[in-house]
């Protein structure tokens, strides 16, 4: 089980008391070869700290991540680089992965300069071209700079350049949630087509449903640092166990109907530096009983399927949803 912690001193009243920031908090999933798993859950809820643990970025306060049976390196050791043209990571701001100064195809081809230093030139160029036209950016656009391109654009740069060494795990946090809507679907499609195509897993991270609805195999709902929900995406959209998560469900508008039956969650949004005794989420939840407040919910798995809540779980190990509201 993951954990990272950072100590913080809090401002104002409580006279800069050190306290810790529980960012992830005893999160533990399997991501199979070529599989897409959906992250999601509101800011704050450990998400981005998630896929930096992965990527190796920061190191766990408690935990392990392994990647193909070896653990993650987190200092740049010299496996470190050879981990990272097998894992790479996509951005929510395309522009600020980019270098403003340099033709978009010079970038695509980087990663090669880095990792292939000795492949011919010829080659290279034939390379960053098949990338661009991968993501479908014309021959002409080559030579363009970052701020000559729409944001759609960029994120196709990025996108080519992540796949230029054809890596077996793309980390992508909130890759289209800074696109506008209707490039968002294309931009979106052109990874479901890339990834038939090439066959990479993805941590898909979104705070969107439809987002990671789209794109997920599997998919693991966050709320304070902790996995709350994990299923299939039929499973948790159409029929959530977690009150957290049938309350982020009914308040997402599908195509067909807008949001209906929403269930409005009361209370402070979640801070990590204080996050309530027994469930975290029992401040908030319409469900809550009184244990709620003193016990916490572990995590219960059952035939893919898994939930931290008292009330979704039987004494048997079953998983059943918990009642919308007891109060
Ligand atoms: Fe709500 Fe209690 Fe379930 Fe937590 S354990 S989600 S407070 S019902
Ligand atoms: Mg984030």
């Amino acid at each position: 089980a993951l954990a990272r912690h950072y100590p913080v001193r809090l401002p104002g009243g409580l006279l800069g008391r050190p306290a810790t920031l529980k960012a992830v908090d005893g999160v533990d999933f399997d991501l199979a070869r070529g599989e897409v798993l959906g992250l999601v859950g509101e800011s704050g809820c450990g998400k981005s700290t998630t896929a930096k643990l992965v990527l190796g970025h920061v190191p766990p306060s408690s935990g392990e991540v392994r990647f193909d049976g070896a653990p993650v390196p987190t200092d740049r050791r010299a496996d470190w680089r050879r981990l990272r043209r097998r894992m790479q990571m996509i951005y929510q701001d395309p522009l600020g992965a980019l270098d403003r100064r340099l033709p978009i195809v010079a970038q695509i081809g980087e990663p090669f300069d880095i990792h292939c230093p000795d492949m011919p030139r010829p080659e290279r160029r034939e390379r960053a071209a098949a990338l661009m036209a991968s993501v479908g950016l014309r021959p002409d656009q080559a030579g363009s700079y970052p701020h000559e391109l729409s944001g759609g654009q960029r994120q196709r740069v990025v996108i080519a350049r992540a796949l230029a060494l054809d890596p077996e795990l793309l980390v992508c946090d909130e890759p289209v949630s800074a696109l506008d809507v209707s490039i968002q679907a294309q931009v979106l499609n052109l990874m479901s087509d890339l990834r038939d195509r090439t066959g990479f897993a993805a941590l898909f991270i979104s705070h969107d449903l439809k987002v990671v609805r789209q794109m997920a195999d599997r998919v693991v709902v966050m709320y304070l640092g902790r996995i709350v929900e994990e299923g299939l995406p039929d499973q948790v959209f159409h029929a959530p166990l977690h009150p957290y998560t049938q309350a982020l469900v009914s308040a997402a508008p599908t195509p067909h109907r807008r949001a209906r039956n929403r269930i409005v969650l009361p209370g402070d949004p979640p801070n990590p530096v204080d996050v309530p005794s027994g469930c975290p989420f029992h401040p908030r939840c319409p469900a809550a009983v009184a244990r709620c407040r003193s016990e916490v919910p572990s995590l219960v798995r059952d035939a893919g399927r898994a939930v931290a809540c008292h009330l979704a779980q039987s004494a048997g190990g079953d998983l059943s949803p918990a009642p919308r509201a007891l109060k």
